[in-house]
């Protein structure tokens, strides 16, 4: 399979880390994972222990006492790989870990090195944990009684937000968030109609009292222990010291490119679980000789491969310094990896049957969360964008706006 071969171009200490990560996931996030998602709480243990195995600084560079990984480090490979485990284990948590790690990328990219030194240090020392927060679309649902957005004004020494967002990742659960907000009024990163130079990065501190959690609009079908709650902010002032970069860079320098493949590997870690208890499954049943089965198992573990070099590819381009080539690469790789890894759950499903869908199978989990997961971002668009590049069109690869 791939999934050797990829493992065998890891140096030692590479191979450790997804090896542990591996260990975690199976001994201990596994089991906790369908409480997480009866009661759509966010993983607190997990990341308690992930904490205690020193990997909250996985994505945190070795001079502020992390373990350097990450796309703009030269090595990015083992952190997906690691996320993939964790996805194995529960896609939620996935989502909350891949938030952690895009946030520090993004301090260690665009911040300054007073806030790697203050915030770096609480992440690894004491287990804070972050998020980066945008979710603010603007089109109401149908069932949603209230809009969502944020204003963001200057005061002196720095600004104060107010309004409220969805899709907060990780609320309740998370010390700090990074917030994608603009000047120019509501939308945050992805739903913004203001000028590029109007979205500010301001990291926040959730125990503020001005900052509350409202549970009450999150109860999807799956990720549900992301706990992407509605959160609100009254009049919340956030001083000049948390701005993460300048006016519009997070735009300008294309830095949600590095974050799609990461998406990706999640998706290949729902893809890989699904197989492998497919696998399990029609083993234990003896339904080996089913020409059908026989198919699905074959598909399936093509799909997994398949997924393993699409990543390794983009994983290459990231530690050569091809950063313009990996950009729209990530963003290939991550098309591919929603259609394998859905391809491979429903095959898994056919497989197997109705009991694989009966809880407490973890195919019934992988199938609701992957179905919610893949909203992330539209892949319509996604592909246009895809299309546009190579027409020599105007495009938007961060948010694959129409
Ligand atoms: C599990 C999960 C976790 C998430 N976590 C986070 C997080 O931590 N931080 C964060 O910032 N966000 C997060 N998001 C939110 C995500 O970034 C999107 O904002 C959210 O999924 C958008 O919701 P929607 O698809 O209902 O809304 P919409 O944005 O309304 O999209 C609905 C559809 O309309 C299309 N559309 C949108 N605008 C237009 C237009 N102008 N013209 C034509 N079509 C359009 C979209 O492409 C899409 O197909 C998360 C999402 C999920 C599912």
């Amino acid at each position: 399979m791939e999934m050797d071969s990829t493992i065998a171009t890891l140096n030692s200490h590479q191979l450790e880390l997804v090896t542990r990560a591996r260990s975690l996931a199976e001994q201990k996030f596994a089991s906790r994972a369908p409480h997480y998602d009866r009661e759509a709480i966010f993983p607190a243990e997990d990341f308690v222990d992930l904490h205690h195995e020193g990997l909250l600084g996985t994505a945190v560079p070795a001079t502020f006492g992390g373990l350097g990984l990450g796309p703009y480090r030269g090595d990015v490979m083992p952190l997906w790989l690691m996320t993939k485990e964790f996805a194995k284990a529960d896609l939620s948590l996935a989502r909350c870990w891949e938030g952690h790690c895009n946030s520090m990328v993004l301090i260690d990219g665009m911040g300054t090195e007073a806030q790697k030194k203050r915030w770096f240090s609480r992440v690894v020392n004491q287990g804070e944990t972050w998020v980066a927060w945008s979710g603010e679309p603007q089109s109401r649902a149908t069932s949603e009684k209230v809009a969502f957005g944020t204003t963001t004004t200057r005061v002196h020494g720095g600004y104060v937000v107010n309004g409220n967002k969805a899709f907060a990742t990780s609320a309740g659960g998370a010390h700090w968030a990074i917030l994608l907000v603009s000047t120019a009024g509501p939308g945050g990163a992805r739903h913004m109609g203001g000028s590029p130079e109007s979205l500010l990065l301001l990291a926040c501190d959730l125990s503020h009292p001005s900052i509350q959690v409202d549970p009450s609009w999150w109860d999807p079908i799956g990720m549900r222990g992301t706990a992407s709650h509605v959160v609100k902010f009254d009049h919340t002032f956030i001083p000049d010291e948390n701005i993460i970069g300048s006016p519009g860079q997070y735009l300008a320098e294309g830095w949600q490119t590095c974050f799609i493949p990461h998406y990706a590997a999640t998706f290949l870690g729902a893809a890989e679980k699904a197989y492998e208890f497919a696998l399990n499954y029609v083993r234990s049943q003896n339904k080996m000789a089913d020409p059908y089965i026989q198919h699905h198992i074959g598909q399936s573990a093509i799909n997994v491969e398949t997924g393993y070099l699409w990543l390794h590819h983009v994983a290459k381009m990231w530690e050569t310094g091809r950063h313009d080539q990996a950009q729209l690469a990530g963003s290939r790789a991550r098309h591919v990896m929603e259609y394998l890894a859905e391809d491979t759950v429903k095959r898994s499903i056919r497989a197997c049957g109705a009991r694989s869908l009966n809880r407490p199978s973890p195919l019934e989990r992988i199938y609701r969360d992957l179905s919610l997961y893949v909203r992330h971002d539209n892949d319509d668009h996604l592909l246009a964008t895809i299309g546009k590049s190579l027409m020599g069109q105007q495009h938007d690869p961060s948010f694959f706006k129409p």
